[in-house]
């Protein structure tokens, strides 16, 4: 009898899931792995959280304490990394290095994850990794799941670019790739890298789509409103068959913590705003790192000068922001006579700003965007209308989302990152000016935003979604 009596505790302990995250680099891909631990942890869950230091950038230490400092219940698992000779990959992004030293490491963490206490049920780890961390859940038969940082239409890529790669002639070039039940993606959409196939992200990008597939769940930071063509794919099993079971739990909100980061850096942007009219001011940010050239950007400024646009510009110079610092103020960049001529109609900042808080202003009535994917739902969360200007990566893909859910507008035409013209301040200052005044864009955007919290709301699509991970987790 004593026996059955301590047994129950036990076995309760036991039906809790403990999941483990195995997050990547970057900001782009840690804040979205934050936000969604934050809604995870409102849930019956234990969660420990995989963390390397020293981080890449600056602002990535300071989330990770801020995470741990808000959620003392959440478990740091610390974890170094093997050194990584940075020589063999000559010019290569920190963080995609960083991306590269965590795959070579990752057999180091088994004993790491099989000794977490009480035991782990599941691992939760970015696409960046997942080729990695698969196969080791599976030896410690945990259910690896993929919290994937860009949208569906992305997944959807993902996915099917080895399947595309192992149909085309060996010899031919990567061309268009028409995601099946998804849409056709021109090659000139594609992440620049793709077009070469001995490139290390390319690499990494395939080996982790032949990977996803065989995990036990993806989540997205996306809603059915907003994606509803590539998230049937994917479920129906139109893009890979047998592809798991899709979680569309987006978009995410960021966290308290998130807001405190920013505080002593945004009350003077925020404060700013409140002496705005509303809707009268022009949000322009290119995402957490430097993706524009100084060319650009002074045609840039010439842009926000000419459209006579109230506006406030995070400016980022910098792919690492501990390097900020010494390349200079923001006059340094535009100029001083820039500065003058715009004083008190235009804000230009270096620091972090909470980006949420700034998008949700009354205020603000455009974001110019690269149209980094987070950017592209907290714009659609806010109903604010985004002028998409992608600059590399996955943000071409990610504009074809804006256009086709009315987030916004996609300048196709506008160059990226490797195009050698730039796009001229005459042009970006008509542009804006023209959307500022456009209130159908305004009125699909609102559209959207009152989409995205009915997604998120009690019975809503995403909201459902979250509770059915949640099963999925306990049924481990
Ligand atoms: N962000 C922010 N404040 C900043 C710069 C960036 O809050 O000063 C956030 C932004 O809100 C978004 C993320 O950083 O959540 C950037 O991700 P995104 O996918 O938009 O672009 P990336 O930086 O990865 O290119
Ligand atoms: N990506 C992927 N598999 C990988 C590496 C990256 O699917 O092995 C995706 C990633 O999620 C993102 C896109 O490729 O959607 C571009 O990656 P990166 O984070 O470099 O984007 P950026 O921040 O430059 O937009």
């Amino acid at each position: 009898p004593t026996v059955l009596n301590s047994g129950e505790p036990d076995a309760r302990r036991r039906a809790r899931p403990h999941v483990v995250f195995v997050p990547s680099a970057g900001m782009g891909h840690l804040l979205p792995f934050f936000r969604f631990i934050g809604a995870l942890s409102a849930h019956d869950v234990d969660i420990s959280v995989v963390t390397v230091l020293p981080t890449v950038s600056a602002a990535e230490a300071d989330h990770f304490a801020r995470l741990f400092h808000d959620f003392p219940s959440i478990r740091r698992v610390d974890f170094n990394l093997l050194p990584l000779d940075a020589s063999e990959f000559p010019g290569a992004d920190p963080f995609l290095l960083r991306w590269e030293a965590l795959r070579r490491s990752m057999h180091l963490l088994v004993p790491a994850i099989a000794g977490v206490a009480p035991r782990a049920t599941a691992v939760v780890t970015d696409i960046t990794l997942v080729s990695h961390v698969n196969p080791i859940a599976k030896d410690l038969r945990l259910q690896c799941h993929v919290l994937f940082i860009s949208s569906a239409t992305m997944m959807s890529l993902c996915s099917y670019f080895p399947i595309y790669l192992d149909n085309k002639d060996a010899q031919a070039d990567v061309g268009d790739v028409d995601v099946p039940g998804v849409r056709h993606l021109k090659r000139s959409w594609l992440p620049q890298p793709l077009l070469d196939l001995d490139m290390l992200f390319t690499k990494q990008f395939i080996e982790n789509g032949r990977e996803v597939v065989k995990t036990d769940g993806v989540l997205i930071n996306t809603f059915d409103a907003l994606e509803p063509v590539a998230l049937a794919a994917l479920r129906d099993g139109t893009v890979v068959r047998g592809f798991p079971p899709v979680f569309a739990v987006g978009p995410y909100s960021s966290l308290a913590s998130e807001k405190k980061a920013a505080d002593a850096d945004q009350s003077s942007a925020l404060d700013w705003l409140d002496q705005q009219p509303a809707r009268s001011v022009v949000y322009v940010a290119f995402g957490n790192r430097c993706t524009v050239s100084n060319d650009q950007l002074r045609e840039i400024a010439a842009g926000l000068e000419a459209s006579g646009c109230r506006f406030l510009w995070i400016l980022k110079t910098t792919v690492v922001d501990r390097d900020e610092a010494a390349a200079g103020g923001v006059r340094d960049v535009l100029g001083d006579g820039f500065m003058e001529r715009v004083k008190g109609r235009g804000m230009v900042t270096k620091e972090w700003v909470d980006q949420e808080a700034v998008l949700g202003h009354p205020a603000v009535g455009l974001f110019l965007s690269h149209s980094g994917w987070n950017s592209v739902t907290e714009a659609a969360a806010a109903g604010v209308p985004l002028l998409a200007w992608p600059r590399g990566g996955d943000h071409r893909v990610a504009a074809t989302v804006v256009a086709s859910s009315g987030v916004g507008v996609w300048m196709e035409q506008w160059s990226w990152d490797g195009e050698e013209w730039l796009v001229s301040g005459e042009e970006i200052g008509g542009k804006v000016k023209e959307m500022m005044a456009d209130d159908a864009v305004r009125e699909r955007a609102a559209k959207v935003g009152e989409e995205a919290a009915k997604a998120v709301a009690e019975g809503g699509t995403s909201h459902t979604s979250m509770l059915e991970f949640v099963a999925k987790l306990k049924a481990a």
